[in-house]
């Protein structure tokens, strides 16, 4: 047996490496990182040895594989990805992606000057809000708006600003948990409420919500069951009815509608959810949602509803932990612009024209990824006809079709395929289906599918 300490003997001095990889190899990174690559190797290389897993390595396996660690180091950890999923609202692959148009003002403002909080015309201080709220009153048709962070955010905001201190009823059927960070019973006590729960988790009738009202009640609570549909016996108290319970007893009604459509996408033949408009027509004062699901926007909370609640919000002054930065905010800004022409949001939204592409069209691109397959005796390609979801806690039970190239190889296993794809150094994101890996067309451009193409020749 090799004895462990001369191979530790063995390995090269941390210093002297790092002077070779500077200066002989000539690697041009920050010094830090390469130190932090050059420690890591050595020190796992250690490890190893240790353990009698290596019986020694050579200099330039070592210097390679330090170089190899220095340049992953060395690229923005956060990166793109492409997604061929099919899942257009993926929360882990960062939901709505921007339209084009979206990024480009991003960078302006992001690179200059702006006029955040500064009102030209009256040559003083300017609200941040009021770049949004003019647009947010008139494709909702509420009188007041505000936004801030996130949806979770906003639902604190709303609790904390209207209810502290008393009681929100709310329904045990929706008592939602939203990516397992998300809960809104620990929402409620955190923004310093106390939560009613009434009814049962299939059924609440109007007369729960009765008999939960007491003199300590501050508000009701609809939560929109964004990621899950209870199918079967079930009822629940319609918007107009909290209104009129609202009214009679002089709470108001807070409606958390999760992913919020400016447009009504039931005309469209795509689920029976209803528009932000259609909520505050209904009767709710206050109405929140995510910027980053169905409205195809980034991650923000929408806040909508009547001025005095709005107000009170205003001038809350957690308003100021929870606040949109300038890069959302025109993100937001011209992402709700697109809707002032419902055609050109339809296209021009990435995320709506994904949801919207015709089937036709999604067996053409699966197609033309076909045709750009190389033949090869290991791999066997094959186009087939998908279900997927909306994702993102967006439209449960509606299923949407599509195409997909599946992938086996009798030399890579479904598994370690997968991982190649995530390796890739523009990452692809698949799913594996049955004994094949999959690449969704719908969530895919045809740059993209070229390279996911591209990727399956060379192997
Ligand atoms: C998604 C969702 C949230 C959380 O929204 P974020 O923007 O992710 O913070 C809250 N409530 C409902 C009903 C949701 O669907």
């Amino acid at each position: 047996m090799t004895d462990k300490n001369s191979l530790m003997r063995q390995l090269p001095k941390v210093d002297e490496i790092i002077r070779c990889i500077i200066i002989e190899r000539a690697v041009k990174a920050p010094e830090v990182l390469i130190k932090l690559a050059v420690k890591k190797e050595i020190d796992a290389e250690r490890e190893k040895i240790l353990a009698g897993e290596s019986t020694g390595c050579t200099r330039e396996a070592l210097l390679e594989r330090i170089e190899g660690e220095i340049k992953r180091q060395n690229r923005p950890h956060l990166k793109r990805v492409i997604n061929a999923t099919g899942i257009v609202l993926h929360t882990n692959l960062g939901r709505a992606m921007l339209a084009n148009q979206v990024s480009d003002q991003m960078k302006d403002i992001g690179a200059y000057y702006s006029n955040l909080e500064y009102d030209l015309e009256a040559g003083e201080r300017g609200s941040r809000y009021s770049h949004v709220e003019q647009l947010l009153t008139f494709l909702t048709g509420a009188e007041a708006a505000l936004v801030v962070n996130n949806n979770a955010a906003a639902v604190f905001l709303i609790l904390n600003s209207l209810v502290r201190e008393k009681e929100v009823i709310v329904s045990r059927g929706e008592l939602v948990e939203i990516g397992g960070s998300f809960r809104v019973p620990e929402i409620m006590k955190a923004s310093g409420c106390n939560l009613v729960e009434v009814g049962t988790t299939n059924k609440t009738h109007e007369s729960d919500f009765l008999d939960g009202i007491s003199e300590n009640t501050g508000a009701l609570l609809k939560v929109h069951t964004s990621n899950y549909k209870i199918i079967g016996f079930t009822e629940e108290v319609s918007v107009e009815r909290l209104k009129a319970i609202g009214i009679r007893h002089q709470l108001p009604v807070i409606y958390d509608l999760g992913s919020g459509l400016l447009i009504d996408l039931q005309a469209y033949g795509i689920g029976e959810e209803p528009t932000v408009k259609k909520c505050l027509e209904d009767g709710a004062d206050v109405v929140c949602f995510s910027g980053d699901k169905l409205l195809g926007g980034p991650q923000a909370g929408i806040i909508v509803g009547s001025k005095e609640y709005i107000s009170k919000m205003k001038k809350n002054h957690l308003l100021r932990a929870l606040r949109i930065d300038k890069l959302t905010l025109t993100a937001l800004e011209l992402t709700l612009r697109e809707y002032l022409d419902e055609a050109a949001a339809m296209e021009r939204i990435p995320t709506l024209n994904m949801i919207m592409q015709p089937l036709e069209l999604l067996e053409k691109r699966a197609q033309f990824f076909l045709q750009s397959l190389d033949e090869c005796p290991e791999a066997e390609y094959e186009v087939v006809e998908t279900q997927g979801q909306i994702g993102g806690g967006s439209m449960p039970g509606v299923s949407l079709s599509s195409y997909a190239v599946c992938v086996c190889r009798n030399d890579i296993s479904e598994g370690m395929l997968e991982q190649m794809l995530r390796e890739n150094s523009t990452p692809i994101v698949t799913r594996i289906w049955k004994n094949k890996v999959l690449f969704d067309v719908r969530t895919m451009n045809e740059v993209e599918i070229q390279t996911a193409a591209d990727f399956l020749n060379q192997l």
